[in-house]
């Protein structure tokens, strides 16, 4: 579907003020002067659609082009990532600066990767103009060195990762920064609520499987807001929320190989009913038979039948060392 904000109006026969409440706010920030300032201009529905009108922009929902149109919601952002003036910010997916002018205002410096070149001239020539430690960048950000632009921008020093993330590839962005091994602090991102609750679960939980485990190994996640379809235009048709992942300085485990632990998680989970015997035998990743799963089972002291939605991290871990040899 494409269509222009005005299409999006007319569509819902409704004006702007009445689709989306239109708010007066704009943001406040306290510079080390002690004076106010308030650069901030959209992050409200009137101001979004008069860029929108203005570049005769269309959406393009290959993209997952949802703006945020609260305020409330994008400080709330802020403040949960923890922006001070010390930090270089990756923002990825500025849209039309809405973000990123919060961004701007609070980070030292700005790094926004975005896809959509009829985005740019928005964003360098009218929105983020007034600003000037902001970098935009087009290109796909699954395309591009992150750690190489995060020791070019930020001398190798942990960046801290900001955004309303497309969600047609919320797991390939954070996998992504994870595995390249990016120098992070934090990853503060908007994804879809469903998305959120997999990151933070435990054993035991129906969301709890691989994306639970591999965030976790780099991470501790915290789920800093639950957001209504109503915060974004267009309205997406699933809830979001915004989640928190600090990296950890060394994963919670120690493993002989990395590789391999992730290779059993995903075996686990891909067939989830399964009990880790089968799951294991029948990966196409791995080789083990069934002998040797059992008896590596053993090893560890978990139950023949066990599935691997009830092991922790730890007892990947565990499992993952008996396989390798090294315990
Ligand atoms: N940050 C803006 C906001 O909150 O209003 C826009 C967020 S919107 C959910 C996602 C943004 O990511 C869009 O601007 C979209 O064009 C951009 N995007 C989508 N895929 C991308 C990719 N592979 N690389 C960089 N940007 C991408």
């Amino acid at each position: 579907m494409r269509g222009s904000c005005t299409d999006f109006i007319k569509q819902t026969g409704v004006c702007a003020e009445e689709a989306f409440g239109v708010t007066t706010e704009t943001a406040e920030t306290v510079p080390e002067t002690g004076e106010r300032t308030h650069m901030a201009t959209l992050g409200n529905p009137k101001e979004t659609i008069a860029i929108l009108n203005k570049y005769g922009f269309n959406f393009q929902k290959k993209f997952g082009q949802n703006f945020l149109i609260d305020t409330h919601v994008l400080e709330k952002i802020i403040r949960a990532a923890d922006i001070t003036k010390d930090d270089c910010v990756l923002e990825i997916g500025p849209g039309i600066g809405t973000m990123t002018q919060y961004l701007c205002e609070n980070a030292g410096k700005v790094i926004a990767v975005e896809i959509d070149k009829n985005l740019i001239p928005i964003l360098t020539e009218d929105t983020l103009a007034a600003y000037d430690n902001v970098k935009v960048i087009n290109s796909d950000v699954l395309k591009l060195d992150l750690k190489k632009l995060a020791e070019e921008e930020n001398g190798g020093r942990p960046i801290k990762v900001v955004a309303n993330l497309p969600y047609y590839i919320t797991t390939p962005i954070i996998m992504g920064l994870f595995e390249a091994g990016v120098p992070l602090a934090s990853i503060t991102v908007m994804v879809q609520k469903e998305v959120a609750d997999r990151m933070q679960a435990g054993p035991g939980s129906k969301d709890y499987g691989a994306l639970s485990l591999a965030v976790q190994y780099y991470a501790e996640p915290y789920i800093a807001a639950n957001v209504p379809p109503n915060c974004f235009m267009p309205r997406p048709n699933v809830g979001s929320a915004v989640i928190r992942l600090t990296l950890h300085g060394k994963p919670p485990v120690e493993v002989a190989d990395e590789k391999l632990l992730f290779k059993l998680i995903r075996a686990s989970f891909a067939q989830r009913r399964k009990t880790l015997v089968n799951g294991l035998t029948n990966s196409p990743e791995l080789s083990f038979t069934k002998e040797e799963v059992t008896k590596a089972l053993e090893a560890c002291g978990y139950s023949p039948t066990i599935r691997g939605e009830a092991l922790t991290l730890q007892e990947f871990a565990k499992l993952a060392n008996v396989f390798a040899g090294t315990k």
